[in-house]
């Protein structure tokens, strides 16, 4: 099989309601969808969204570096030849950065592998660990009010696990803390990830400390990415594990946590190594360190969640999935695909890897051309 064109569309995708965190704001999610045709008439899905405090992507970046360098280096190339391909972008093409762009292309190859094979991507990672995956929400910034609201009206439909997007001031981060363990209840899982926005080691020892009275399962990202000195000062001074998130981008950084004894956990997305394969290798390295992984999310539609699901469910390091439904309170108000679901499995609402060939998501192409967007500038 020959990849013979590479075509993407540039997407903004509506949410229900703006999305703020410490290190930026989203009314919409920016999307390049990407899809590889072949030779043998079949087409493959891949997905980024871009997220330029984590990795320098921007929506048009993406298209650009696609459109430029990465799409035509494949055509011609077989989609089953993917670690050469990505040894192709980083030792011919001299890659740096791009991360999404490479996670798009690299997924709509393993779901044209899948497609070609009739098996679910998940079969082609080392088959399943487990069938699904317990659905944890993302709070993001809001008032401790609107937090408990959101909370109770999930908590009703088997939500069990919440992360809290922190980072603010510590006694407004309190605040929320607070409202969500209320209305979660004292059997809820919750994570707290301040997304760099305390900083400096010494406002994230006193903010960790003022939320650990709240029975927190880790905090993500304290300290700004680049500072692993920091993140293991605050990490001898707490009592919540710490999770290291932007800081963990491919397996050499990856590599540099587990030497500076950093954190106790890595949070792995598509976006951040460049793919699922740069996914198992920085995993890889979390295991033989002794430290579990949470799979993570840049708010992704249904396409490239499931493709993190396939993953998620096959590396049996995985112990956390931080990603909601995208028809939870705040999510997509129109996904671009079909094909991923959850369900309720004894009282909790739970993730369910697609059953179809490749990533299995069948895309809407009503939604997708109703939300294609140009450039402003
Ligand atoms: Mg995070």
């Amino acid at each position: 099989m020959k990849i013979t064109a590479v075509r993407i569309e540039t997407l903004e995708v509506a949410l229900e309601s703006p999305f703020v965190i410490a290190s930026s704001a989203l009314a919409a999610n920016p999307c390049d969808l990407v899809r590889v045709e072949t030779d043998e008439g079949l087409t493959g899905f891949g997905e980024a969204v871009p997220a330029y405090e984590f990795t320098g992507d921007t929506l048009w970046s993406v298209e650009d570096v696609i459109g430029e360098y990465l799409g035509p280096s494949v055509i011609g190339l077989d989609p089953f030849d993917i670690e050469a391909i990505v040894r192709l972008w980083e030792r011919e093409l001299f890659t740096v950065g791009n991360q999404a762009a490479q996670a798009a292309l690299e997924m709509a190859l393993w779901d044209l592998q899948g497609k070609a094979l009739g098996r679910p991507l998940c079969d082609l990672l080392g088959g399943r660990t487990r069938d699904g995956l317990v659905e944890e929400v993302t709070l993001a910034w809001d008032s401790p009010e609107a937090l408990a609201e959101k909370t109770q009206r999930m908590r009703a439909d088997g939500v069990t696990a919440y992360k809290v997007k922190a980072g603010d001031a510590p006694e407004r981060d309190e605040q929320r803390v607070a409202a969500v363990r209320e209305a979660a209840g004292p059997g809820a899982r919750i994570t707290v990830d301040a997304n760099q926005g305390w900083w400096d080691a010494r406002t994230a020892v006193r903010a960790i400390k003022l939320l650990s009275p709240y029975d927190i399962a880790f905090v993500e990202q304290p300290v700004r990415m680049d500072d692993l000195e920091a993140a293991r000062f605050v990490r001898e001074r707490v009592d919540v594990p710490i999770a290291l998130d932007e800081s963990v981008r491919g397996p050499r950084e990856a590599l540099a946590c587990v030497k500076a004894g950093a954190c106790d956990i890595f949070v792995i997305k598509l976006m951040k190594t460049g793919g699922i394969l740069g996914a198992i290798k920085v995993n890889a390295i979390a295991e033989a360190a002794g430290i579990p992984v949470a799979m993570g999310n840049m708010g992704e539609s249904s396409l490239g969640l499931a493709a993190h699901l396939h993953a998620s469910i096959a590396l049996a390091n995985v112990e956390y999935w931080d990603a909601d439904l995208p028809w939870r309170p705040g999510g997509l108000k129109r996904d671009i695909g079909n094909g991923l679901t959850g369900e309720v499995r004894d009282g909790v609402s739970t993730m369910v890897v697609p059953e179809g060939p490749g990533i299995g998501i069948v895309l809407d192409e009503e939604a997708i051309a109703a939300q294609r967007t140009t450039r402003r500038w």
